[in-house]
C-alpha cells in the first residue's frame, strides 16, 4: 500500500512537471506572425524576402511567416497578423487594401518598410510616405560598398550591432520629409567621396504604431551578413512591442 501511494506520488509529480514544463515553453516561444508583402520590379523578391528573410526570421522560432507578392491578399492576412513587412514596389492599388493597412497601423500594430517600400512608389497614395515612411527616396548611388554607422546604440533595434561596417548595396538617397511623420534616424550611410549622409535604418513616429525602415536591401551583400539579420530580427520584435 505504502509503495502504491509513493509510486502514484511520483506519477502525479512527473505528470506534473511535464505539463508545466510544455505550458511554459509554449507561453515562452509564441512565435510573432509576420507578413511579408514583396513583388515588383528592379529585385528578386522570391530569393531575397521570400527565402532569406522569412529564414532570418524563422529562426529559434521568432516568427511564422506568411509571404505574399499579391499585394491585393493583403487585407485578407491582415487579421492573423503582428508584423507587417512591407518590402514590395509593386503597386498596391486597391482603396480597400490602402484602408486596410491604415487601419492595421492605427490599431497599433508594427510595420517594417524594406528597401523597395522606401521608394516613392506612387504618385497617387502620398499618405504612404508621409505617415508611413516619414519621406522617401527617388534616387540611390549606384550598386556598390559604403559604410554603414549606428547613430543611435542604446536603442533595441540596433542592439548586437557592429557600430561601423562596410557592405555592399544601393545606397538609397532617403530623405525625410519635413512636412511628413517625424523620424528617428538610429544608423546613416555615407561613402567616400561624398559629404552627403543618408538614414539607412530609422523610426518613423506614428502616434498608434512602432514603424522602423531599413534603407537595406537589395541582395545578398545585405541578406545575408549578420548586421541586416539582426536589424530585421530586432525590428520585428521591437514593433510587436515584444
Ligand atoms: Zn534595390
Amino acid at each position: 500500500m505504502k509503495q502504491n501511494i509513493i509510486f502514484l506520488a511520483l506519477l502525479l509529480t512527473m505528470i506534473g512537471t511535464g505539463c508545466g514544463s510544455q505550458k511554459n515553453s509554449v507561453s515562452a516561444k509564441k512565435s510573432l506572425r509576420v507578413l511579408i508583402v514583396a513583388g515588383g520590379s528592379s529585385h528578386d523578391f522570391d530569393k531575397w524576402y521570400k527565402q532569406a528573410d522569412a529564414e532570418t526570421l524563422r529562426k529559434d522560432g521568432l516568427a511564422t511567416v506568411i509571404y505574399t507578392d499579391n499585394t491585393d491578399s493583403i487585407a485578407y492576412y491582415l487579421p492573423q497578423t503582428d508584423v507587417l513587412y512591407l518590402s514590395n514596389n509593386k503597386p498596391i492599388k486597391s482603396v480597400e487594401t490602402r484602408q486596410a493597412i491604415f487601419a492595421f497601423v492605427d490599431a497599433g500594430y508594427g510595420l517594417i518598410l524594406g528597401h523597395p517600400a522606401l521608394w516613392y512608389n506612387w504618385k497617387d497614395w502620398p499618405e504612404y510616405n508621409a505617415q508611413l515612411a516619414g519621406g522617401g527616396a527617388t534616387s540611390h548611388d549606384k550598386y556598390g560598398a559604403f559604410e554603414e554607422t549606428v547613430v543611435n546604440t542604446s536603442h533595441p533595434v540596433t542592439q548586437g550591432l557592429e557600430q561601423k561596417i562596410t557592405l555592399k548595396d544601393e545606397r538609397y538617397h532617403y530623405e525625410h520629409d519635413p512636412k511628413a511623420a517625424e523620424i528617428e534616424v538610429l544608423v546613416t550611410n555615407s561613402v567616400a567621396g561624398s559629404d552627403k549622409i543618408y538614414p539607412s535604418i530609422f523610426v518613423v513616429k506614428n502616434p498608434k504604431a512602432r514603424i522602423v525602415g531599413i534603407a537595406l536591401g537589395h541582395d545578398a551583400e545585405s541578406h545575408d551578413i549578420a548586421f541586416y539579420q539582426t536589424v530585421l530580427r530586432n525590428a520585428v520584435k521591437w514593433v510587436a512591442h515584444k
